[in-house]
């Protein structure tokens, strides 16, 4: 098949571009190089099977696939605010100009959504029916509500224009790839910990995250594509519940680093707890996460310091 994976020079594209051409499939990876590295997807130029275009999908563009996974997006906070107008236009003239093509075409389409449509959840965990407490006009609002309208957009282009959609909410992510300076806690924490500087906790760490391992995603993701008959939207996210202080504890235990914990002040709106009830992807995908996450660590701790000691 001909397949398009917008954001593919991406942390999470760059692995899902990575499957698909092993699989054998023609991949079009298109990025705008906001946050995406031409590093990520080097080992997979030399393929026939890959092309790259330079592309910013808030532009219509004119291509002949077979599927597109809708991916383009800043995920990490500190990237996505700092042009919010941006963000915000990414995720809907992005998903607008990703759903005509998909009309056009006939083709199916996949939208990367995500856990930060529950907002502030005060459901716990969180099921795909539950409706969310997002603050509409707070610094996380270009994110969220930009991905709940791409969400909406999905499911009218489906209702009216029988569009084949797919919609993936994908929790935490993580793993080898995500970007030195990305701002997430998982990069941060790992890069602090290797260069044994302050881990930076912001608040009193007792808020919580649930963190999948890059590969499990890709699986349940490209799982949700192949499947016929379901529109999600689906979580995709491994259930494993940590609070943030735990998890710094236990970044500094595994490289082993003399960092101590530092406190920060808490950003806005920063969820206070976070965890996928993913009883539908298991019944109807039979996916569930099989990387627990020491494993999936230590994978991403040797990924960081290999890329420290290039830059050293
Ligand atoms: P990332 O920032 O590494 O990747 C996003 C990619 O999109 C980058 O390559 C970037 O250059 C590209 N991009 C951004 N704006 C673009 C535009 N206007 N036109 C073309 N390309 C553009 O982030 P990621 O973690 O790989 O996330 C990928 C997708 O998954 C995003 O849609 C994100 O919202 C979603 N998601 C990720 C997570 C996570 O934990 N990683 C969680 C929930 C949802
Ligand atoms: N966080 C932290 N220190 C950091 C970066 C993040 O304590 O250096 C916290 C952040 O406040 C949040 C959690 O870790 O509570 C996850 O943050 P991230 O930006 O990775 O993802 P998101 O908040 O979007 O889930």
């Amino acid at each position: 098949m001909r397949v398009l994976v917008t954001g593919g020079a991406g942390f999470i594209g760059s692995h899902l571009c990575e499957r698909l051409v092993r699989e054998g499939h023609d991949v079009l990876c298109l990025d705008n190089f906001f946050t995406g590295r031409k590093e990520n997807i080097d080992h997979l130029l030399d393929s026939h099977r890959f092309e790259l275009i330079r592309h910013d999908v808030i532009e219509p563009i004119l291509l002949e696939v077979d599927r597109i996974y809708s991916l383009a997006c800043p995920a990490s906070p500190v990237h996505y605010q700092y042009n919010p107008v941006k963000t915000i236009k990414t995720s809907v003239m992005g998903t607008i100009n990703m759903l005509g093509l998909a009309k056009r075409v006939k083709a199916r389409i996949l939208q990367a959504s995500t856990s930060e449509v529950y907002g502030d959840p005060l459901v716990h965990p969180q099921p795909e029916d539950y409706w969310g407490n997002v603050n509409p006009i707070g610094l996380r609002s270009c994110y969220d509500e930009g991905k709940r309208v791409a969400e909406t957009l999905m499911m009218d282009y489906h209702r009216q224009n029988s569009v084949d959609i797919r919609i993936i909410r994908i929790f935490n992510t993580y793993g080898p790839r995500m970007a030195l300076n990305d701002g997430r806690v998982v990069s941060n924490f790992i890069v602090q910990a290797l260069r044994n500087e302050d881990i930076t906790v912001y608040g009193d760490g007792s808020q919580t995250r649930s963190f999948c391992y890059v590969d499990d995603l890709v699986e349940g993701m490209t799982r949700l594509m192949n499947c016929d008959g379901i529109t999600g939207p689906m979580n995709v996210g491994n259930p494993a519940e940590t609070s943030i202080l735990e998890f710094a504890t236990r970044i500094i235990d595994l490289t082993g680093s003399s960092s101590k914990v530092v406190f920060k002040p808490l950003p806005a709106d920063d969820p206070k707890q976070r965890q996928p009830d993913i009883t539908l992807a298991k019944k109807t995908l039979d996916w569930q996460p099989e990387t627990d996450v020491d494993t999936g660590l230590k994978k991403t701790i040797e990924y960081f310091s290999r890329i420290l000691a290039c830059k050293a």
